[in-house]
């Protein structure tokens, strides 16, 4: 694996599938059953310069969780780069500080600029419309644990993005991701304008998978397997796109209405969140809360498994978990949440 996490594309299948184990290794840390200190003394760098709450809070607490300190900085008013400050600088600063960095930024390519100018590994935690590996990483986590919970096998599987394709990171990441592994059916649909870029259908494509672009839900669909639904990301919208867009229309949504039309008890729901649920926006409906088939909250906890793979990996202490592991002292309710609603 590269010093750096800045997209998918450094990532092989056995990078992944490595990931995935020291994932599952996570787990009863993640789920506070155990505790280890093998990142103690070590410092991550938390800069947000775009809103944030999973991945910053996530992030954060998954370095936590492995002994480790944060020190963050959120929006560019509190940073020096309001002060015109390069990100050279900033990531060279940065280094003699902190052990780990994780950057989002809203332009594309920034994050891997910075990185640019460090030997401490960065985590490109979404660099504008481009991508958002360890987003990705947790949501293959997800399909993998979901798919091992129903008895089912990714290779094969058929698998619907919708939403906003074109300017949605985590599916330009999750889509590279999906195609390193034995051929898949993926079908896309996305408003029109907003589809997933060329030349990542030619990369799925050319790599042995049957990809399908539809223009909306209304049609017929089988065997789903995962149905993984995007908010429109209308922050990046340049102003002739916000005066032309009028919405999403009902024929995008995803609700029970649909799950009970096209889809089986074996089908799950994802999302990376957040979804918009202000009227009239279409977003993923909220009245699937309560279904067992909707995983979104069951992803967003996998963040943290993932995330202290991810810090382990890179950091390399991937190899010292097993040893270092003790109880919680502390009251841990039975189950974290209340019902998934
Ligand atoms: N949280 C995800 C991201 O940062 C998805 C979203 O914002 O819609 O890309």
């Amino acid at each position: 694996m590269s010093p750096h996490l800045l997209s998918v594309d450094s990532l092989n299948r056995e990078g992944v599938d490595h990931l995935l184990r020291v994932a599952a290794q996570m787990e009863p840390i993640a789920s506070r059953q155990q505790v280890t200190r093998v990142l103690e003394g070590a410092v991550l760098g938390n800069l947000f310069f775009e809103a944030s709450t999973r991945t910053r809070v996530s992030f954060n607490a998954a370095f936590c969780r492995l002994g480790g300190s944060v020190c963050d900085t959120t929006g560019f008013t509190f940073s020096s780069m309001a002060k015109g400050e390069s990100l050279y600088d900033t990531s060279r600063v940065m280094s003699g500080y902190c052990d780990a960095i994780v950057m989002r930024h809203p332009e594309q390519g920034s994050v891997a600029q910075f990185a640019e100018a460090t030997n401490v590994p960065v985590i490109n935690g979404g660099d504008g419309p481009g991508e958002h590996p360890s987003q990705a990483l947790l949501d293959l986590y997800t399909i993998d644990k979901e798919f091992q919970r129903l008895g089912k096998r990714l290779e094969g599987a058929h698998i619907l993005l919708t939403g906003d394709l074109k300017y949605g990171r985590t599916v330009h990441s999750l889509i590279k991701l999906l195609s390193l592994y034995d051929p898949l059916r993926i079908t896309l649909v996305s408003p029109p304008g907003l589809e997933m870029p060329a030349h990542l259908v030619d990369l799925v494509t050319s790599r042995g998978h049957r990809v399908e672009m539809r223009e909306h839900l209304g049609t017929d669909f089988s065997d789903l397997d995962v149905v993984y639904t995007t908010r429109i990301q209308k922050e990046r919208f340049t102003e002739e796109m916000n005066e032309s867009f009028k919405g999403v229309s009902d024929d995008f949504v995803v609700n029970k209405g649909f799950l009970d039309r096209h889809c089986t008890s074996s089908t799950i729901v994802m999302h990376p969140l957040p979804r918009d649920s202000r009227p009239g926006v279409n977003d993923l409906n909220v009245d699937l809360n309560g279904d067992p088939r909707l995983a979104i909250f069951r992803q967003t906890d996998n963040g943290i498994p993932m995330r202290m793979a991810i810090f382990a990996t890179l950091l390399k202490v991937d190899g010292l978990i097993a040893e270092d592991l003790r109880p919680v002292r502390w009251f841990v309710p039975h189950q974290t949440g209340t019902l998934d609603r």
